[in-house]
């Protein structure tokens, strides 16, 4: 056999194994969370695998985790007939490919080193391995792949380097071994360690295996020449399998972490078992806390698919929309063929049934939360509701169900968060009321402060702050809710009574000229100049064409690097501000007045002015003139 290498680990893992090295973490246990998981992941791909290409898997072979412990040489090992790796992957996976989720992860223990649960996030970031550094102080990685004839051998102490060569390894699998700190021999202790796969890996539907002890002679001595028996610590079983009404709170509670790493029991848990035609079984979770990468598009989505208990894949997308990315959860049909692929699943018509039946129970269960548990309906909300809103616009076939989840800030609600559905703004509706009002702005200050509410409050008539960048899409897709369509403030005309009408006509005569020259003055960055009665107390408004797309959206678009649709607004004045009362036209200064006048405009509903710096000046020069 050739001469093991060395390799040098890559720059960020270096950094995380610093941190493994060094931690003073309190749940050091979670390590033989992670491995038994890496574990049993790797038996599911040799399963998986073997459905295609059956030499890779023997029938007579009982698939399992071992877990032993060698008291004289300190040593803890978790060994796998799973898949296994092969040279280039023992690289890969535990070495020189820094995960994407390495140094999020590093920010997020370093930013809060008192919280001793972080730690146990690492599985969610997926660079849970490394955490075995945390208790020992070398470890070897023996590991053969399913199919190849040599195996490989890894070694490393955590400390910038890994050395790597070939092995003897008799059987396919992984066999991770720890060689245990001074202060780290709790993890040669067969109850502790019983304990810890207890309290983490339950779940895992698969026999975990431990020594048990020897059996006892006449004398209560270990009988001579009698080996003790690998017995299987955990149930092993799928869970979701079970009967519902012999799972209890806890079971799915640990099951739930196991899919989510999350410390917190989730907001619902759906399980369901569907007979007939279709058969399958659903256990779904709605999280309550959001998890770091929400927000990230090339996120995993949470379901995993089963075939008659074969795990298939992770990520199942077709089996849960965009917007509900957050669902935890395993759906296992009894119907599906093993080798189903990703193709195959995208045009399944049971599939869609399956996946439609799943959205259709989680909107189900939201739906039933708001109604019940507003507290915990709030709660999901400032988490999920920006996600929930993608909804109205991915998924148009379920618009009804989602709209009733919809919640908002408004005039009414009196702080920023999110709490007035569409129906309880119908209800306070007055009768003369015939339309639902909205802003749509950058942030609740900017909404609330917007001119544009000026009449609206005058009039105590209540307009929704729409301030999630999502919202400009949402509107698009829910142009109305009980027959009252939804309009913006900021856009298109207001209706006027008869007396109001009369008024603005009057004004409209006399401040015609006014009207004419800022036009003339301002052609190149206004539409339009109008009077409006929007207005109570600023002089002027920014408003946009009905049909054009409006500022808010023009800058969001912009920030995300898209080309926008650049329209010119319309300058609306307040005819009975005392400048606009006074602007006249054959001042010197009208042209600065014009100027101003927009840009004020612009900065009240929270836009930023092309040349701060010539404003500016403009007002000093109107100041003192
Ligand atoms: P994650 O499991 O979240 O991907 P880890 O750092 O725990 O992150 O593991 C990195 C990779 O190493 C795994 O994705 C897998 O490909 C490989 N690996 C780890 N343990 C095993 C094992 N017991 N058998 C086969 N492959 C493994």
């Amino acid at each position: 056999m050739s001469k093991p290498q060395t390799h040098a680990f890559q720059t960020e893992i270096s950094q995380l194994l610093d941190l493994m090295v060094n931690s003073l973490y309190s749940q050091k246990e979670i390590f033989l969370r992670e491995l038994i998981s890496n574990s049993s992941d790797a038996i599911d791909k040799r399963r998986f695998e073997a459905l295609t290409d059956a030499s890779l898997l023997n029938d007579e072979e009982e698939l399992a985790v071992i877990v032993t412990t060698d008291k004289d040489n300190r040593t803890l090992t978790i060994s796998d007939n799973g898949i296994g790796m092969d040279h280039d992957e023992v690289i890969d996976n535990i070495g020189t490919i820094a995960r994407s989720g390495t140094k999020k992860f590093m920010q997020a223990i370093e930013s809060n080193k008192s919280a001793g649960d972080d730690i146990s996030l690492i599985g969610q970031f997926g660079v849970g391995f490394y955490s075995v550094f945390m208790v020992a102080d070398k470890v070897t990685v023996l590991s053969r792949r399913a199919g190849d004839e040599q195996g490989v051998i890894w070694e490393s102490d955590g400390k910038g380097e890994f050395t790597i060569g070939e092995s003897n390894k008799a059987a396919v699998g992984t066999s991770i071994t720890l060689h245990l700190r001074e202060d780290e021999s709790e993890y040669l202790d067969d109850f502790r360690l019983k304990h810890i796969i207890n309290k983490y890996s339950e779940h895992i539907s698969l026999p975990i295996k431990m020594l048990g002890s020897v059996p006892l002679d006449e004398e209560g001595k270990p009988k001579e020449g009698v080996e003790a028996e690998l017995v299987a610590v955990n149930t092993g079983t799928a869970l979701w399998a079970r009967p519902k009404s012999e799972i209890t709170d806890e079971e799915y509670q640990n099951f739930y972490q196991g899919l989510s790493y999350d410390m917190e029991p989730p907001l619902s848990t759906l399980h369901h078992k569907v007979e007939g035609n279709m058969e399958y079984i659903s256990l779904l979770f709605i999280p309550k806390k959001a998890p770091f990468d929400l927000w990230n598009r090339e996120n995993k989505k949470g379901i995993k698919l089963y075939v008659r208990r074969v795990f298939i894949m992770d990520d199942a997308e077709h089996l849960m929309p965009n917007y509900l990315r957050f669902v935890k959860g395993v759906i296992d049909s009894q119907d599906l063929p093993l080798n189903v692929s990703r193709e195959i699943l995208q045009s399944d018509r049971d599939v869609k049934k399956i996946k439609g039946r799943a959205v259709k129970r989680i909107l189900d269960e939201l739906k039933r939360l708001a109604k019940d548990d507003n507290d915990a309906y709030q709660g999901f909300w400032s988490e999920f509701g920006q996600v929930i809103k993608e909804g109205m616009v991915e998924d148009t076939d379920n618009k009804d169900n989602i709209t009733p989840l919809l919640r908002f800030a408004s005039t009414h609600s009196g702080n920023d968060e999110q709490t007035v559905s569409l129906d309880q703004y119908v209800e306070r509706m007055s009768d003369d009321q015939d339309s639902i009002y909205y802003i749509t702005a950058e942030s609740y200050q900017a909404a609330k402060g917007s001119p544009h509410l000026e009449m609206f409050t005058k009039k105590g008539i209540e307009v929704l702050f729409l301030t999630d960048p999502v919202d400009e899409w949402l509107v698009n897709s829910l142009t109305e809710h009980n027959e009252k369509p939804l309009k913006s403030v900021t856009k298109g005309d207001l209706e006027l009574s008869d007396e109001e009408k009369k008024e603005q006509e009057e004004a409209k005569v006399e401040l015609s000229s006014v009207t004419e020259k800022l036009t003339e003055v301002l052609n190149d960055r206004v539409k339009e100049v109008r009077l409006t009665n929007r207005l109570t107390e600023s002089p002027a408004c920014l408003v946009a064409d009905e049909t054009d797309a409006g500022a808010n959206l023009e800058r969001i678009m912009k920030s995300m690097g898209q080309d926008a649709p650049t329209s010119k607004p319309i300058l609306e004045l307040n005819p009975d501000h005392p400048i606009i009362k006074q602007l006249n036209v054959e001042s010197n200064s009208f042209a600065d007045w014009a100027q101003v006048l927009f840009d004020q405009a612009a900065l009240s509903e929270g836009a930023q002015i092309k040349d701060p710096a010539n404003y500016v000046k403009l007002v000093n020069k109107l100041l003192v003139a």
